[in-house]
């Protein structure tokens, strides 16, 4: 470890104070192979699409082309249905839930046999640091297969004495912040409850799902039993549309949700609904506050703020405003952004053009209508798409900044006076998917994270996630939980 006196290894060296910095300390990329083109995988196998169209895939660190992968028109989606549909009824309802427990297992111990090429891969089409692919990503995409694979042969005991049944065929859409974990939780209970699942990637980090095909070949999973088609939102409605589609189940922005609520409306498929947020974290005077920074810095900027339960909003009690401000300043500079392969890295690259420009617009607005910014002054790598840790001050609720879901590494600092008026301040978002509370006096946060309307609340902690544990929104958050023996709900007809 050395004394740092200017950038090294992509990580730049904060221009207001020196900063202790490690050596260069990169995961092996040649651990994971990624194959030139990907196919569509349909009933077991990889097979070519009918549309005879591919999309490649991009590193956003580095904007290198990784891959390429299938585009699924109307035909490969029905080809999907179809396998789906087959495997359902020739195999997968009839089994018994003891059975299917054994391929979920065998699932998880290979995800955790191959984790750090699951890690490589996510961090490399993705932008998020491998430290959290690593410690959070993989480790609790594989939780959530053990989780259900323990309620498979006990779905009597979670409905106590009613039947459930499967639903049948699932159509799931899931978005680019956490690709595998957001396939697990999708996949997991689907398959305990004894659903078939077709599953779609978001565009810009469909690599990971497809080696989790390789998985389902591994694990001798029946053919048809889960499908993986990628492509676009195009791809994403020909499966909300499906006639044959029981289920849908969706992660991602409100706007694209509510058009899935209204074009599945009247019929017979069931729906749940993960959406947007804006989280607030809520810093009480008697907080212990370089604890309650920590958790504010680990809510917001790791992830590059690319989490839907981010805490983009930061309340403070007034007593103890400009010590959390200093603090907070002095922390986002010593934040390091860069390789997201390398394991020192704080942030990683942001996941796309197309967010990156979203993110500078927002941060654009955040100046011009009045508030105040504050960024690291970090120096960012030439290639790839990256934002600096941001945060603003002197923002009115009225700002965009304080109302839109920015989905970047951008936190808007906002005052209170009393608990009621922080309480009013937090629930003032059409949002209502999760929000932190800081403070040492417990009494006190049970009060008031009940009343907050929000899917969870963290007390003296932010974005912990245990499979056991349900999540999901309130308001246009969505709804619908996933995790736990509720996320078991969502899957099932009880009789
Ligand atoms: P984000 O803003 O996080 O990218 P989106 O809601 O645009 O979220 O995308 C989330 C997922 O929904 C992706 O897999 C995307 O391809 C898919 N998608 C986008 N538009 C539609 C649509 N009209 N119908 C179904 N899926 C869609």
């Amino acid at each position: 470890m050395t004394k740092l006196t200017s950038s090294v290894n992509g990580h730049p060296r904060a221009a207001s104070e020196p900063i202790w910095e490690y050596a260069p300390a990169p995961e092996a990329r040649n651990i994971v192979k990624i194959q030139p083109q990907y196919g569509l995988f349909i009933n077991g196998q990889f097979v070519e699409p009918q549309s005879g169209c591919y999309f490649p895939t991009l590193s956003p660190s580095s904007e290198e082309r990784l891959s390429e992968v299938a585009w699924a028109g109307a035909e490969d989606v029905n080809s999907a249905v179809q396998a789906a549909r087959n495997a359902y009824e020739s195999v997968w309802r009839k089994m018994p839930g003891k059975e299917r427990a054994k391929y979920l297992f065998r699932i998880a111990r290979l995800l955790q046999e191959r984790s750090r090429e699951f890690a490589v891969l996510e961090s490399l089409d993705g932008g998020k640091p491998i430290r959290e692919s690593r410690d959070v990503d993989i480790p609790l995409a594989a939780a959530h297969f053990f989780y259900y694979a323990g309620w498979a042969d006990k779905l009597e005991y979670a409905f106590q004495g009613r039947r459930p049944e499967p639903l049948g065929v699932a159509g799931q859409i899931i978005p680019w912040n956490f690709p595998l974990l957001m396939a697990s939780w999708k996949i997991a209970p689907a398959l305990a409850c004894g659903n078939t699942v077709v599953l779609k990637p978001a565009e810009t980090t469909p690599l990971t799902a497809l080696l989790l095909c390789e998985i389902f070949q591994q694990a001798d999973l029946p053919p048809g039993v889960v499908n993986m088609i990628t492509g676009d939102g195009e791809t994403g409605a020909h499966l909300v549309n499906h006639p044959d589609v029981d289920k849908i189940a969706f992660t991602g922005s409100t706007e694209v949700g509510k058009r899935i609520q209204r074009s599945i409306a009247g019929s017979r498929k069931k729906l749940t609904l993960e959406l947007g947020g804006k989280a607030a974290n809520v810093i009480f005077e008697d907080a212990a506050l370089d604890q309650a920074v920590e958790g504010i810095v680990n809510g917001i900027y790791f992830n590059q703020g690319h989490v839907c339960c981010a805490g983009s909003r930061l309340l403070v009690e007034e007593s103890v405003y400009e010590v959390v401000k200093r603090k907070l300043k002095r922390r986002i500079e010593l934040l390091r952004v860069g390789d997201p392969l390398d394991k020192n890295t704080d942030i990683g690259a942001i996941n796309s053009k197309a967010q990156w420009e979203k993110i500078v617009a927002l941060t654009q607005t955040g100046v011009e209508e009045g508030a105040t910014l504050h960024q690291s002054s970090c120096v960012l790598p030439e290639r790839g798409y990256w934002f600096r840790p941001t945060f603003f001050t002197e923002v009115a609720v009225s700002h965009t900044i304080a109302r839109e879901e920015i989905f970047g590494p951008v936190l808007a600092v906002l005052s209170f006076r009393t608990p009621e008026e922080a309480a009013q301040l937090a629930n003032n978002t059409r949002y209502g998917l999760s929000a932190g509370v800081w403070t040492e006096k417990g009494s006190k946060y049970l009060a008031f994270a009940s009343r907050l309307k929000a899917g969870v609340v963290w007390c003296n902690t932010y974005n912990k996630f245990d499979p056991a544990s349900p999540f999901g929104g309130y308001k246009e958050s969505g709804f619908g939980r996933e995790g736990g023996v509720h996320g078991l709900s969502a899957y099932t007809r009880v009789g």
